[in-house]
């Protein structure tokens, strides 16, 4: 399998997150870290990202009880801070604030791509600096795909490297608030339409509870999220839901059109359902807890679950 693999760049973060019931300081975090766990499930996942000296082996530990993630292509810098943002959620979860962003290696040079990760077909590029996901992405000249994540920040501050990396991507993945405030548009609809006129083939919109919306080329798709109530912690919902969802990409795509056709609306459909399997199951504890414990099993019979209460 290592011959068609999945390589995710974002951040590795040290989280410090309260929410209404709870809260956990200085846990494992970040977008590739979500991004990579989730996708483990399905295929091998190679991370980039840096990380400063405070990265201790607790966090290591942690990392290291995802197998399928390798994580050689984590740049560490003695000398500088691993990224950490601190995040509370009100009373209803799908809102919530930043409390504070220190960017440490993110303010710093992006991190280096092994040379041996380079054949990677299958590229996330998880939420950091849009430049510096321009930059990583020409790391990947043999890729099938290529999906980005964004957010409110680098919206507002990086918009002109957003808008040249659309360009360049198959996709992309952002919240509803994230879509109306790139595009203007409230309708999601709309909004997706507008993304798909700045570049990608395709854009999926995120809504929360509400559940998500691909809007492609070929047409559009919506799913409802898991119908839950045990929601402790609602950080890397989005990132294991792109990692869910590009992992089933990955996967399905290696094994039944290797070398030939692009990856279709199918696969791409059924990967939102898989995405949002594995996002219910990140939720349900805070940092990366409930997936370091969860087997494929469990995936899977949630999966019949959520086929079973989506059926029409
Ligand atoms: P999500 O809840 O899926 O949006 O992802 C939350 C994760 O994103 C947290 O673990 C943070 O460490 C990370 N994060 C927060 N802000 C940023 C940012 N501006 N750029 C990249 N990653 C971020």
């Amino acid at each position: 399998m290592w011959s068609m693999p999945l390589i995710v760049t974002g951040t590795i973060g040290i989280d410090t997150i309260h929410t209404p019931t709870g809260s956990a300081e200085a846990v494992l975090g970040g977008s590739a870290t979500y991004f990579a766990a989730a996708a483990s499930f399905y295929t091998p996942v190679r991370m980039v990202a840096a990380v400063g000296g405070d990265f201790h082996d607790g966090y290591r530990t942690t990392l290291s009880r995802f197998p399928e993630v390798c994580i050689e292509g984590i740049d560490v810098r003695p000398d500088s801070k691993t990224f950490s943002w601190g995040g509370r959620y009100m009373e209803n979860m799908n809102v919530r604030e930043t409390l504070f962003t220190e960017l440490g290696v993110l303010a710093e040079a992006p991190p280096a791509t092994p040379q041996r990760y380079r054949d990677s077909k299958y590229v996330f590029l998880a939420n950091t600096h849009p430049g510096v996901q321009r930059e990583l992405l020409e790391g990947f000249p043999n890729r099938a795909i290529a999906v980005a994540d964004t957010m409110n920040l680098w919206i507002e501050t990086a918009k002109d490297d957003l808008v040249a990396l659309m360009k360049q991507i198959d996709g992309l993945v952002l919240n509803d608030e994230e879509a109306a405030l790139l595009t203007g548009r409230r309708n999601p609809i709309t909004a997706g339409k507008a993304i798909l006129d700045m570049g990608p083939s395709f854009a999926v919109i995120k809504k929360g509870e509400h559940g998500c919306i691909m809007v492609h080329r070929e047409g559009i798709a919506a799913l409802p999220a898991f119908p839950t109530d045990l929601v402790i912690d609602p950080t890397g919902a989005g990132d294991s839901f792109a990692g869910g969802m590009m992992g089933h990409v990955a996967r399905t795509h290696a094994e039944s059109h290797f070398g030939g056709e692009g990856v279709t609306f199918d696969m791409l459909q059924q990967g939102l359902a898989h995405g949002t399997v594995v996002a219910s199951f990140t939720i349900e504890s805070f940092s990366l807890d409930r997936l370091a414990e969860l087997k494929k099993d469990a995936i899977d019979e949630r999966y019949r679950q959520f086929s079973a209460a989506v059926q029409i």
